[in-house]
């Protein structure tokens, strides 16, 4: 009978708790009616044009939604006046508040809060922000994770370009590229990877109606990306003016190396798997290593095929994993090779020229065994 008593009173709270919610959400949304009587176009608008205001506003509503619930589900985080210092315990007062904005998929949410400063650990916190689940930065997890999903299936330009005009957030492609990274930190390429039943389903697509088993290329370079070094990385400790002063990294570049399987399929090509990772040779090998033990290239169904630019550390992996795999120079290095050649035998560079194109073309043509060197011996 008490115990029945405690539930309806529990009940009763919750009741009067969500009653006071929705008054406060009904009153945002006037404030945002407010909004929309003054954008709305005056006459009579077209769709397009109510279409168009709303997807101008949509975002001062929902996240004006989602800031009213914040607020209200954590007054008493807002409303803390000291907290034990997570490293020394040393009981801190509160001070601020300090106002935070960060940004969601449904939009800005604004928030103030009080902060706790160790005077003896020169580190900060803010509890309601640990309470809230908030990653360092402005834009929130949900932002990163689209991001991150427009950004491995498109160029980062792209990407960004789409991301900004369909969800309304401007995200660099610089940011694109740094949300990528810290997504894929700490997985492996098996973990990024499709699964066997999905790359079997890709290859089953391309060999449908063909007599010769598809070919899969596999495609390794290297090639300089931009990089932030490790200390303009994360967080630093402390208040915001000594966090400021981080490194310049802008212009650094680091050689990022990497592997791509993709199928032909007449003039196009479909993707299977992609892992570029700022790496070395060493670690290359050693994902190429982990993609075949893990069964991923499912070679009797395909011709394996490996173009890459000659250098000799991918020869020697690709000899060590898949040695059956038809090896290809690419083109752009190849031409690149008999410039040099050419360079280095021809004093008149008109006669260089024209060896390297004569080569050139017979190479595009097939005519592998026609190739005359400029000794005038047959290449092969
Ligand atoms: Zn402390």
């Amino acid at each position: 009978m008490g115990c029945a008593e405690i539930i309806s009173f529990d009940e009763v709270r919750a009741r009067k708790h969500w009653t006071t919610l929705r008054q406060r959400l009904h009153a945002r949304f006037d404030q945002w009616l407010d909004q929309l009587e003054s954008a709305l176009p005056e006459g009579e608008p077209t769709l397009g044009q109510v279409s168009e205001t709303l997807w101008a506003l949509r975002q001062q509503l929902t996240g004006g939604i989602a800031e009213t619930i914040v607020h209200h589900m954590h007054a008493e985080e807002q409303q803390r006046s000291s907290r034990p210092c997570p490293t020394c315990a040393r009981l801190l007062p509160a001070r601020g508040p300090v106002p935070r904005c960060v940004e969601t998929l449904v939009g800005a949410v604004a928030l103030e809060r009080p902060y706790f400063y160790c005077a003896v650990c020169c580190t900060g916190t803010s509890p309601l922000d640990e309470v809230l689940g908030l990653r360092a930065g402005r834009m929130q997890r949900d932002v990163q994770q689209a991001a991150v999903d427009l950004a491995t299936e498109v160029p980062y330009e792209t990407a960004s370009t789409l991301f900004g005009r369909l969800s309304g957030i401007p995200v660099s492609s610089e940011r694109m590229h740094t949300f990528t990274h810290q997504v894929a930190e700490g997985l492996t390429v098996v973990e990024m990877a499709p699964s066997r039943a999905e790359i079997d389903r890709r290859v089953a697509q391309v060999a449908a109606g063909r007599f010769r088993r598809p070919v899969l290329v596999l495609g390794i370079d290297g090639a300089y990306v931009p990089s932030r070094p490790e200390s303009a990385r994360g967080r630093r400790p402390g208040q915001a003016r000594h966090r400021a002063r981080r490194a310049q990294w802008r212009h650094e570049w680091r050689e990022a190396k990497g592997f791509r399987f993709y199928l032909l399929d007449g003039e196009r090509i479909v993707h299977v798997l992609s892992w570029h990772q700022v790496q070395n040779e060493h670690e290359l090998g050693e994902a190429l290593r982990q993609v075949k033990e893990a069964g991923l290239i499912p070679q009797e169904t395909v011709r394996l095929c490996v173009v890459c630019d000659g250098a000799e550390w991918i020869w020697k992996h690709v000899q060590t994993l898949f040695p059956h795999a038809r090896q290809v120079l690419d083109y752009y290095h190849c031409a690149e090779y008999l410039h040099k050649m050419a360079k280095a035998q021809y004093v008149d560079s008109v006669h260089a020229q024209e060896w390297v194109e004569a080569t050139l073309t017979r190479l595009s043509l097939g005519q592998v065994g026609q190739l005359w060197l400029p000794d005038n011996t047959l290449l092969c």
